[in-house]
């Protein structure tokens, strides 16, 4: 150990091992012989005899005893010290050497957010209610928690008490919107004349909401998709622009569609839930609607009387959803909608009164 020990001193002690001998001659003729070290007491030994003399060996035989014992003294001296080195030593080392891991904290490399995808918009419309098939739409609706908006054809609602009925649930249900469809449906489908008279055709509308008292000035033309808004201007047969003209002018805004769901005579749907799905998603990625990332679908209510047609409709909710690319609105969130002012409802109601 001692070995091992010696080369963390700061001083050299084994050197205190090494002593001083000398042989003085005081002043009134003593001898003496002085030995020393820095750890031993100084030892002054008298002697009378000149060292080069013959009885030197005497003394040197009596400084060969003190030297032995100095170095005794020395020896226990350094084991000593040695001893008190390496204990302090240790324990400074213990005090100021940190042996712990160096702590080290794990950060998680930051990562930016990946930007989140805008959903693309579907506006579900559903035509020509209140009818057979209605209910089985609010059951749907509320079951899926997803807003739709319903064109209402006033005459039907006065069809019948059930009806009128089916009307009032409508107006309670906080996921339906209610537009304007017309009151007469083009007078009965009749669509030519119709459009031939562009102010009864604003007058069909405006008794319609008049009537069951719609606060919305959202309407969509009986068999014509017509678009008249702030951004879109469209109409499928040229006989009925003036018509939609007019309306636009009596600030309607007037919405049509970018996908129906057809079906056939026997109100029967013609596509499944996954043929709709799929034109959806092609009418997206080929930017083939009005307004690019909207959607307006077509549907009737008539059509999910049938329970095999309402569960496509559901599981076509349900689908749309799962895609988790798409959010569903009102048509009265759809871009570039005339907003009534006040100052145009005051101006509508002088009108009235005037005439
Ligand atoms: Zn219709």
């Amino acid at each position: 150990m001692f070995p091992d020990l010696i080369p963390r001193f700061k001083t050299p002690v084994w050197l205190y091992a090494i002593f001083n001998m000398e042989y003085f001659e005081t002043g009134n003729g003593q001898h003496y012989l002085h030995i020393s070290n820095h750890l031993s007491p100084h030892l002054f030994i008298p002697t009378f005899m000149d060292p080069d003399s013959a009885d030197a060996c005497h003394l040197y035989r009596q400084t060969e005893q003190a030297a032995s014992q100095i170095l005794k003294t020395t020896f226990m001296t350094v084991v000593f010290t040695t001893c008190q080195h390496f204990k302090n030593e240790t324990s400074f080392s213990a005090v100021s050497v940190n042996f712990q891991k160096p702590v080290t904290t794990v950060t998680k490399p930051v990562v930016p957010d990946a930007p989140k995808k805008k959903k693309k918009t579907i506006y579900l419309t559903f035509d020509d209610g209140p009818n057979k098939g209605t209910q089985n739409l609010v059951h749907i609706v509320k079951g899926e928690e997803i807003p739709v908006t319903v064109f209402i054809v006033g005459e039907h609602v006065y069809g019948s008490k059930a009806q009128h009925e089916i009307f009032d649930s409508l107006v309670n249900c906080i996921y339906v919107e209610i537009a304007n469809h017309s009151f007469t449906h083009a007078f009965k489908n009749k669509y030519l004349t119709f459009y031939q008279v562009p102010d009864s055709v604003v007058n069909d509308f405006k008794r319609c909401a008049d009537s069951l008292q719609l606060s919305s000035r959202i309407v969509r033309t009986p068999g014509r998709n017509i678009w008249r808004t702030k951004n879109v201007n469209s109409t499928d047969l040229k006989t009925s622009a003036c018509a939609a003209d007019s309306l636009f002018a009596n600030n309607f805004n007037v919405v049509g569609w970018d996908l129906e769901w057809h079906y056939n005579s026997n109100l029967e749907l013609k596509n499944t839930s996954d043929d709709m799905l799929m034109q959806v998603d092609s009418m997206f990625v080929h930017a083939k609607t009005k307004t690019l990332d909207h959607l307006v679908l077509l549907a009737h209510d008539q059509v999910y009387a049938d329970a095999g047609d309402s569960t496509e409709l559901r599981q076509f909710i349900i689908k749309l959803k799962a895609k988790n690319e798409y959010h569903f609105e009102t048509v009265s969130n759809y871009p570039g909608l005339k907003k009534l002012t006040k100052r145009i409802l005051i101006k509508c109601v002088f009108l009235e009164l005037k005439f």
